[in-house]
């Protein structure tokens, strides 16, 4: 799967390595800015799982530190999750809250060019903290512009709420 990230230069990044490239910045191996077969490639490793398509990426089947695709999805699951269970009227500490853990965030996920890709993306639209519904929109946003750059299907924004706090309505979760 191809892994990139729009490179540009803004003063405040530390810099990242080129797409695909296995190091980060500072020159240390970085597993999980690279998808599982690549990473086992630069191991000189063969990879005991079949590529899959963009739609499927692969996954290490044991126990094992996170490829990009991994932490990406478990990230997902928080991020939406966090803003899905957002006060629908927030105090001014929680907004306080919100907006230093995205800001922080932004700097120490650990794949630098998806950090550095989102950092973008977040001064371009900064998050609205005034309640869940618009929180939750935005993280549902922010997460389609990453779809739309990977090839993959975009999601339908109404049923945030559906995926990521209720269920879906045809009770299949319980
Ligand atoms: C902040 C961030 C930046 C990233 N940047 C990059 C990058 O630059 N390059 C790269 O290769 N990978 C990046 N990733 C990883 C990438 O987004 C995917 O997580 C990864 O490719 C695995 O994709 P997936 O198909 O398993 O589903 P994911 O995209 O991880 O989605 C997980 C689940 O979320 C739900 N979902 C999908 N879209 C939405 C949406 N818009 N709103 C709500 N729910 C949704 C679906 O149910 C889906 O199954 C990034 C991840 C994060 C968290």
């Amino acid at each position: 799967m191809p892994v990139f990230a729009a490179m540009n230069n803004p003063n405040n990044d530390q810099s990242s390595s080129a797409a695909g490239d296995v190091f980060q910045a500072s020159k240390k191996p970085c597993r999980s800015c690279v998808d599982f077969k690549s990473w086992m490639k630069s191991q000189n490793k063969a990879a005991t799982v079949e590529s899959t398509t963009n739609q499927k990426p692969e996954t290490t089947t044991h126990e094992c530190p996170l490829d990009i695709n991994e932490l990406g999805r478990n990230t997902w699951g928080l991020l939406h999750t966090m803003a899905a269970n957002y006060p629908d009227q927030p105090t001014s500490d929680d907004q306080h809250r919100v907006k230093q853990f995205l800001s922080a965030f932004s700097f120490l996920y650990p794949c630098e060019m998806c950090a550095y890709d989102f950092r973008k993306r977040m001064h371009k639209e900064p998050p609205p903290t005034d309640s869940q519904s618009n929180l939750s929109q935005w993280m549902c946003r922010m997460h389609n512009q990453i779809n739309q750059m990977l090839g993959k299907e975009l999601f339908d924004c109404k049923k945030v709420d559906e995926r990521w706090r209720d269920g879906w309505k045809d009770g299949s979760c319980g």
